[in-house]
């Protein structure tokens, strides 16, 4: 039986990109189709996340031109991460297996019939991978490098260089619901699905219009987020400091016992103003690296919904 396979595309204020994206991608649908390969119920799925532009004015024309396209409307901005999480949960219903992929086809979608391939050969879950990052600027593609690092340095174990261009399978979007934190950080939730999982690679190009939705700071906010939901490194980190720190002090204090016993003058008060702003900034640092685990207590215990649908365009 050939498969249904839905398109996931979560939008912000995405209004000069959209009419270019689904022209693409319905002819790649269409192809698809054409060639048997999926199930003509195929469907491609945007999804609003709270646009200020007219973002869903175009969506839902689309959807009135031709029922290949479908539409969720977030009732507010929610992020990218949960935009993804709500078309994801949303499509699990319809479809065999869903792709996720950006409103700007920064993804090169002529490896969705290999994502497609690998899905019929057994796999649940196909990770997108870029292969080079030519077309990024520097500054982008250092950051963008330097966070795979890092992430993975500080245990949050992700695959190096995918960003959120995946196949899921059905079962692994069943999985993907019974993980049920709000902080969702899905990049290194997925991968403890667990199941068959493959890689395809990919070149990435230049978004052809609009402007980046992930500045830097929301990039480093995303970082944080991502090593604080998946790890506690850190505060281990913290614990290891406090103890080395406090080794160092016990040495220091047999040092100044020994020069206050030989009658030596104690020294100039540099080394204590320094000592002090370097313990009171540490302290800092960890305060604030234990509030940030804390305030992700606070939301989870809170459990609030990831987001909220206002409306859905689909039809059957
Ligand atoms: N996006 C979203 N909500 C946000 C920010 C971004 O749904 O609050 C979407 C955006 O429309 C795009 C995808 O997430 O489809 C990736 O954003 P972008 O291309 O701006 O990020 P970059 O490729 O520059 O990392
Ligand atoms: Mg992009």
């Amino acid at each position: 039986m050939k498969k249904i396979i839905y398109l996931v595309i979560p939008c912000y204020n995405e209004e000069a990109v959209l009419y270019e994206t689904s022209k693409q991608l319905e002819i790649k649908m269409s192809k698809l189709m054409e060639n048997n390969k999926i199930s003509n119920k195929s469907k491609i799925v945007f999804i609003n996340d709270g646009s200020k532009d007219s973002t869903w004015n175009i969506i839902t024309d689309l959807h009135n031109k031709s029922k290949i396209f479908s539409g969720i409307n977030l009732s507010k901005n929610r992020g990218h991460q949960n935009a993804l999480v709500a078309g994801l949960m949303t499509v699990r219903k319809y479809c065999d297996a869903a792709i996720s992929l950006d409103a700007d086809l920064q993804d090169d979608i002529s490896v969705i019939d290999e994502f497609i391939d690998k899905f019929i050969e057994g796999y649940d879950i196909v990770y997108g991978v870029r292969n080079s990052r030519k077309k990024d600027t520097y500054f982008k593609r250092l950051t963008a490098q330097g966070f795979y690092k890092f992430m993975n340095k500080m245990g949050a174990n992700i695959v190096y260089n995918h960003a959120d261009y995946r196949l899921m399978s059905k079962r692994a979007l069943d999985g993907l619901k019974e993980f049920k934190e709000v902080n969702l950080f899905l990049r290194g939730i997925i991968p403890m699905i667990g199941y068959k999982t493959d890689i395809v690679e990919y070149e990435r190009h230049e978004r052809f219009a609009g402007e980046s939705k992930y500045p830097f700071k929301k990039m480093m906010s995303f970082a944080i987020d991502g090593i604080t939901s998946l790890s506690i490194k850190p505060i281990r980190f913290i614990t290891g400091l406090g103890f080395t720190i406090f080794a160092i002090s016990i040495i220091m204090l047999l040092y100044f016992l020994n020069t206050y016993f030989r009658g030596k003058a104690i020294e100039g008060w540099t080394t204590i103003v320094i000592s002090m702003w370097s313990i009171g900034g540490l302290q800092l640092l960890a305060i604030g690296i234990i509030g940030e685990y804390i305030g992700k207590i606070y939301m989870e215990v809170k459990s609030r919904p990831r987001f909220i649908i206002e409306e859905f365009l689909n039809e059957k």
